[in-house]
């Protein structure tokens, strides 16, 4: 999970610094700021491409160890390359090397952020490259220099790609069903029959009063006694069926 922010630069602004909407899209391109000063996160790359960068450069992400921000949506062509084949064909991410981040934590995110686009623009790991695959320069230099293998960060993609977070199940309660009541218990022993061994439902009979009713045993969730009430409506075994708290 990588926490994502968008803060897009201004239309008029991004004309000046990119080739405009006409990116291919077809790889995304991992680099690293060079920027070791302190603060210079992904925030602040952000804020610099916000504001107008005085440099002709532009990229569409920067991430750091707290986020990813973007800056220019995928279609925009971004100079960020060297060349003209990678600026055309590339989204390209920038890793922050701040003095006061956390670097390894910035590769997670970036492979989260990573695993995203290509699920987005329907792209596979194949097509994540360095930037130094374009122009030959020695970008990213942290992960160019082995601390942290090539091959480890695409695995970290794909690990990040593959994993879902579980949704909460909240819906575990635990429920009963009770059917109307019948006037003779051989009424309601035929309904008892009928959810134990037709169903293979766990059901006893309760008196109420001068009648008798079916109780079934509990259901992990309100969905699930909700199903159960349903088929004993469906069959035809009881008018009324309720869920209530087992
Ligand atoms: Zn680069």
């Amino acid at each position: 999970m990588v926490v994502i922010r968008q803060k897009l630069v201004p239309e008029a602004q991004a004309k000046k610094v990119t080739y405009g909407g006409i990116n291919k899209k077809k790889k995304v391109v991992v680099h690293g700021t060079d920027n070791y000063r302190t603060g210079a996160d992904a925030d602040a790359h952000a804020r610099l491409q916000y504001n107008g960068n005085s440099r002709s450069a532009s990229w569409h992400w920067s991430v750091d160890e707290k986020e990813a921000v973007q800056s220019f949506l995928h279609e925009w062509s971004c100079w960020a390359a060297g060349n003209d084949k990678g600026n055309l064909e590339g989204i390209h991410v920038e890793t922050c090397v701040n003095a006061d981040g956390n670097y390894k934590k910035t590769l997670e995110n970036t492979a989260a952020l990573i695993a995203k686009i290509l699920k987005d623009e329907k792209l596979t790991i194949d097509d994540v490259v360095q930037h130094n695959h374009y122009s030959g320069k020695n970008c990213p230099r942290e992960i160019r220099s082995g601390n942290v293998p090539w091959s480890d960060f695409l695995k970290m993609i794909q690990n990040a790609g593959t994993t879902q977070t579980p949704k909460p199940n909240t819906d575990n309660k635990k429920c009963r069903v009770l059917t109307g009541t019948y006037s003779t218990i051989q009424a309601a022993e035929n309904v008892l029959d009928v959810l134990k061994y037709r169903f293979s439902w766990v059901a006893y009979i309760e008196q109420d009063g001068s009648e008798w009713r079916v109780k079934t045993g509990t259901f992990t969730g309100m969905a699930a006694a909700q199903a159960g009430a349903n088929k004993i409506k469906t069959a035809k075994l009881a008018q009324v069926a309720n869920v209530v708290a087992a």
